[in-house]
């Protein structure tokens, strides 16, 4: 054999042994599947909502409240100045009493106060209704029962010293049901000497203890390798009391950030609303054959604040451990 023809030989044999390799790593393999699940439970019930008649109140939902401390409201023209008084006065007490803070504005209040000399007829015969109150619009983020609108009609004029009246409907408006304590404020029925409890007070500050934050969490993975490639559904919620804005998910193979289409390092998602999962599919991710474990995270821009700052990722064990 001439020395050309065992150079051309050893060059064939380099490309079929490299032709191989890449057949190899390409090879779809097996398919395997995999699915984890964040257990991670951050909720825990602040105020209940047990529907039994008690003496103390409960919330209509678990932990009931507006996004942030501070509230707004807007009283309409239609209630006349005492009737304005009054709930400007009722606002000012739990104001002081609370860490709430109670702001009137003049356009989209979260709080809307009307007024009407007629009242809707009372279930009851012989009583009246004075007012009615509550919160009209709720997301169930799973942390929290989020109130984003609630809503204030006052019919009777107030009679006791106290703007009791309003007192009892704003309690009512922050997600607080009646009970069946006579000397409360939040007894069916009115009575002058009814007092604001004590519970009341502390059960909003505990409620509005943490701050209007949003709260994304990788709540499942559903992935399926076939070689080196990855198929995978991952489910992201925003449990928090905010919006998340720019949130963005990172992906690593073996501490190696895996790219997607048109070479991103990240994919956005989005603003990602209060209670709102977003579910995300991506095909033919590109991670190692041999890849042990991959982790997603996700994160709003510039490492904002959230409520829990450890729900942010989960770890797929490839390794079938
Ligand atoms: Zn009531």
């Amino acid at each position: 054999m001439k020395v050309l023809d065992v150079i051309i030989l050893v060059v064939l044999l380099g490309l079929l042994g490299a032709a191989l390799y890449l057949f190899y790593i390409n090879l779809p393999g097996e398919s395997i599947q995999f699915i984890v699940k964040n257990e991670q439970n951050n909720s825990k019930i602040i105020v209940g909502n047990e529907n039994v008649s008690s003496s103390r109140s409960k919330q209509f939902y678990s932990n009931m409240r507006f996004p942030d401390r501070e509230i707004t409201y807007l009283v309409e023209d239609e209630c006349n100045l005492d009737k304005q008084r009054q709930v400007l006065r009722a606002f000012d007490i739990i104001d002081e009493m609370t860490t709430l803070d109670f702001r009137q504005v003049l356009n989209n209040p979260q709080i809307i106060v009307t007024c009407s000399e007629i009242a809707p007829e009372p279930e009851n015969k012989g009583h009246f209704i004075a007012g009615e109150g509550g919160p009209t619009q709720i997301i169930n983020t799973s942390l929290y029962s989020v109130i984003l609108e609630g809503k204030i009609s006052l019919f009777r004029p107030e009679k006791c010293e106290r703007p009791n009246i309003a007192l009892h409907e704003i309690l009512h408006v922050l997600g607080f049901d009646h009970n069946n304590n006579p000397k409360s404020i939040l007894y069916p029925t009115l009575d002058c000497s009814q007092q604001i409890d004590n519970y009341f007070i502390d059960a909003i500050n505990i409620l509005y203890d943490s701050p209007g934050l949003a709260d994304l969490k990788v709540s499942e993975v559903n992935a399926e390798k076939a070689g080196r490639y990855l198929d995978f559904e991952i489910k992201i919620i925003n449990q928090g009391l905010n919006v998340a804005k720019s949130s963005s998910l990172r992906v690593f193979a073996d501490g190696e950030i895996v790219k997607f289409e048109g070479g991103k390092e990240s994919f956005d998602l989005g603003e990602i609303e209060i209670g709102t999962t977003k579910i995300l599919t991506v095909e033919n991710a590109r991670i190692g054959r041999s890849a042990n474990e991959v982790i997603f995270i996700v994160d709003q821009e510039n490492n904002v604040d959230e409520l829990f700052e450890d729900n942010n990722e989960i770890i797929l064990d490839l390794t079938g451990n």
